[in-house]
């Protein structure tokens, strides 16, 4: 037997063991027998990604995406944790019957660990401490049109209801903040296609729900997760809450840092998302909101289609990018600093951190080896999605993700080491920690 599995050996620092699926040892020169060793030399390792925000689509659309190819996706862009939201599965998760449902697929399909939200919906707030009791890690709403009438949005007394049942059972509510009463009193636009979109829902919308959904959060004591946040101004809102004591965290996504509304011009559909891509002077105004601390996680936000719902008048297509597999290497080669709002962040927010989220003894040996060397252009022929449709295409990435370990299995990457069997028993399913 083996004193470790796996020892990762880095240059002027400390090497790192694992055994059993969890990293035991942090301490230079490690001496103890192991079955595989790597050798890093320039390659930097950082702890496995956590993607709070995907949807993969599983049960009821999986011919959209599923646990299947949406893990195997992430696992390449160096990701060992995903949280899948509670729509655009069908049945939505909303109550228990719904959430064991996933789970159990999940657990059958996915090469990663996960984590799922349970939805909040007008009238279901009695379903939210028996998806507590089930291990969900918040409860996600709309304060807008989902675009789905099974996952109805919900107004601000619905919201305020759904976060008194939240709070007492300690989970955060995420809400996908732009105000539904806001874009409906909006007049027509005067223009169509990606231009009437992008008038239609404009930053003023979003800065309103977050200022809604914050006031609620003070007044219930509910802690709040704003997702996908695509403005400075909406970060804003979110800092004045902050201020006076509201526990709330910002989430935004790569492509809100990465893309313009340009890009939705210039490439159509493949691009289409709420909220929408912002100007320019808007997107350097929220890279300056994250390189000032004021972002607390990093999403992907992947929410595929098929192909023919991306085809199609503008107006009617999908909203939603693919991007689970690019995002977070694309954002780490730009901000390597910021390498917190992809790991720890995210974990300590869910209520993952007691197993994920760093390298720490005794922690899941979830890790990720980037060549920053390399540069890679990101062809349709590498996604490993269900469908090869990608806004990210022809994009190049600064890094190269060179593999991904979920619990000292190797999950991605070339030269695929074998796992041991004991890893495989675990379940990859992942229960929000209890708090004491
Ligand atoms: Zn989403």
């Amino acid at each position: 037997m083996a004193d470790f599995d796996l020892i990762l050996r880095r240059e002027n620092d400390t090497d790192i063991g694992v055994a059993d699926g969890l990293f035991v040892a942090i301490e230079p020169e490690i001496s103890g027998s192991c079955r595989f060793e790597i050798v890093l030399g320039d390659r930097k390792l950082f702890p496995g990604f956590i993607d709070a925000h995907v949807h993969f689509n599983e049960p009821g659309r999986a011919e959209w995406e599923g646990f299947e190819t949406g893990s195997r996706a992430l696992a390449a862009g160096g990701g060992t944790v995903f949280c899948d939201m509670p729509l655009n599965s069908s049945p939505p998760v909303v109550d228990a019957a719904a959430f064991e449902q996933k789970r159990k697929i999940g657990e059958e399909k996915s090469c990663i660990d996960f984590a799922l939200w349970g939805g909040l919906i007008p009238g279901n707030q009695r379903e939210i401490p028996a998806m507590a009791e089930l291990g969900a890690i918040g409860l996600k709403a709309f304060m807008a049109d989902s675009g789905l009438d099974e996952f109805p949005w919900v107004t601000p007394d619905d919201l305020r209801e759904g976060m008194k049942a939240a709070a007492a059972v300690n989970l955060p509510v995420a809400v996908h903040a732009e105000s539904q009463a806001y874009l409906a009193s909006l007049p027509q636009p005067d223009e169509t296609g990606v231009k009437g979109f992008l008038q239609s829902r404009p930053i003023a919308a979003e800065v309103e729900a977050i200022r809604i959904a914050c006031e609620l959060s003070g007044e219930t004591g509910c802690a709040l997760h704003i997702v996908h946040v695509s403005s400075a101004e909406g970060v804003n809102e979110v800092e004045k809450a902050k201020g006076i004591g509201v526990d709330v965290t910002i989430e935004t996504c790569p492509h809100y840092l990465f893309f313009c509304d340009k890009d939705m011009i210039d490439l159509g559909a493949v691009a289409k998302c709420a909220p929408p891509l912002r100007s320019p002077h808007e997107v350097g105004a929220l890279i300056s909101k994250l390189v000032a601390g004021s972002i607390d996680t990093i999403g992907s936000d992947h929410s595929p289609a098929l192909p023919e719902m991306k085809g199609g008048e503008f107006a009617e297509a999908w909203g939603g990018i693919s991007g689970c597999q690019h995002a977070f290497p694309a954002f780490l080669s730009k901000f390597p600093d910021f390498v917190d709002l992809l790991t720890i962040n995210p974990a300590a927010r869910m209520g993952l951190a007691h197993r994920k989220g760093s390298i720490e003894t005794g922690k899941d040996a979830d890790f990720t080896i980037v060549d920053f060397s390399k540069t890679e252009a990101i062809a349709k022929e590498s996604l490993l999605y269900r469908h090869p449709i990608s806004a990210w295409i022809g994009r190049e990435m600064q890094c190269r993700i060179e593999m991904t370990f979920c619990r000292g299995r190797q999950v991605y990457g070339s030269g695929r080491i074998p796992s041991t069997q004991q890893q495989n028993l675990c379940s990859p399913y992942l229960a929000r920690q209890e708090l004491t």
